[in-house]
């Protein structure tokens, strides 16, 4: 039962980094839709991997190979459980999302032929732009484009006119990272099924601000990179129904991914030992696990009416910054506020912020064709919450705004 009411407190007490000064000021730390800061379960996991368990997995047969191994497919079947999966063997372990999308441009893009139609959208980060390019270039496909209202959100009338007998594959992101708008991906999912196309959805942004289900939302493929869900870097999930792995060709050769190899043929392992070529990111996996199991024990209820009142907080007193514009104002939004101030270059902004001890980003957040079309050619001031940040925190970053303002002036 949730209480509704979130002890923000006791969340920041298991998070180190976020307890110290910057140039003197306490850190208020804005920049989680870049990355997030790590809680002690998951250091502590990965440190005790190091301290006591440490071996490469799956083929040694001694003690600590067998430990590692358990640790590893343990983590496996959490990510399972946490995206609702239904079988382990869709859960295939990547870098992120970045490398789960270019695992499925290079694979799926193998099943395609010239002339065949991807739809992406005008939201998305160039992770879901630009591996379809690279396809695009490699076997002329052609890259349909889902256009965004000036609001920031999907203009949803316009898809099925851009679905033809064409359309191999529809790619959008679950969570904007630029503007934080929460796409209705089970819709999206719903139109594609009707008409017969797969559907991926990047979700990059999706399962830090609540929990995530495929076989609800009912995609193909689902995308998660664990550093922005409170995880270690340099691991992510690719998820897939299991018809998918089955036939797709590998992504990568190399060792684990194989039955038996001669100099004649290969014989590939089933999935998901067939996409994960080469030694993981074994400590990755651990720390993700630890940083899911504790994601799931979460009062999400409570973390979202705590998201909710960050962000209107936010909007509310950003908007009345005199000079300062929020790109980006859908109705379905996480906390994230992208904004840009007359006259002010965003990244002159950030550097005043920083000395202020509030870090944001600044720039294009790799995405530069929303933030192109909705007027921020100079890119964005973006100041993106996590569920550990506190409406006094809010207060901080409005002062310290109204303070650069005034000494840009
Ligand atoms: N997609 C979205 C929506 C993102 O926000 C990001 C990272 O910012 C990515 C993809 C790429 O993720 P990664 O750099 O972890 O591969």
């Amino acid at each position: 039962m949730s209480s509704l009411k979130l002890d923000v407190a006791a969340i920041r007490n298991q998070f180190p980094a976020l307890d110290q000064t910057i140039q003197g000021k306490p850190l208020v730390y804005l920049d989680n839709a870049a990355t997030t800061q790590k809680p002690e379960c998951v250091i502590e996991a990965v440190s005790a991997f190091y301290r006591h368990d440490n071996a490469n997995i799956h083929r040694g047969v001694h003690t600590l190979s067998a430990r590692a191994t358990d640790q590893y497919e343990a983590a496996r079947e959490q990510v399972r459980q946490s995206l609702n999966a239904s079988a382990t063997e869709e859960i295939v372990f990547v870098r992120g999302t970045t490398e789960a999308i270019n695992l499925v441009a290079s694979s799926f893009g193998q099943t395609l032929k010239a002339g065949d139609e991807i739809i992406i959208s005008a939201l998305e980060h160039h992770a879901n732009i630009v591996p379809w390019q690279l396809l695009k270039q490699r076997i002329s496909i052609t890259l349909k484009i889902i256009p965004v209202t000036p609001e920031g959100e999907l203009d949803l009338g316009a898809l099925p006119a851009l679905i033809t007998e064409r359309s191999r594959l529809i790619a959008v992101n679950h969570v904007s990272n630029a503007l934080g708008t929460i796409n209705p991906v089970a819709q999206i999912a719903a139109i594609a099924k009707a008409h017969g196309v797969p559907i991926l959805i990047d979700g990059a942004q999706g399962l830090p601000h609540g929990p995530v289900d495929v076989r609800a939302i009912d995609c193909d493929f689902y995308t998660l990179s664990g550093h922005k869900t409170f995880a270690p870097s340099g691991v992510g999930v690719l998820y897939a129904r299991r018809p998918w792995l089955d036939e797709l060709p590998p992504y990568q050769g190399g060792g684990d991914m194989i039955e038996t190899v001669s100099f004649e043929a290969v014989r590939y392992a089933p999935p998901p030992a067939k996409f994960e070529a080469g030694t993981p990111n074994i400590e990755g996996a651990i720390g993700l696990n630890a940083a899911l199991q504790w994601h799931a024990a979460l009062d999400w209820p409570a973390i979202k009416a705590h998201e909710a009142a960050l962000l209107a907080h936010a909007t509310t007193a950003l908007e009345a910054i005199a000079g300062l514009r929020i790109v980006g104002t859908a109705k379905n939004k996480v906390p994230v506020l992208s904004f840009i101030i007359e006259g002010a270059h965003p990244h002159d902004i950030g550097m005043l912020l920083d000395a202020q001890g509030i870090a944001v980003r600044t720039g294009q957040h790799c995405a530069m064709p929303v933030l192109q079309f909705l007027g921020a050619p100079q890119g964005t001031v973006r100041a993106s919450f996590a569920f550990y940040n506190t409406l006094d925190e809010v207060d901080a970053l409005v002062r310290a705004v109204h303070r650069a303002q005034h000494m840009l002036s």
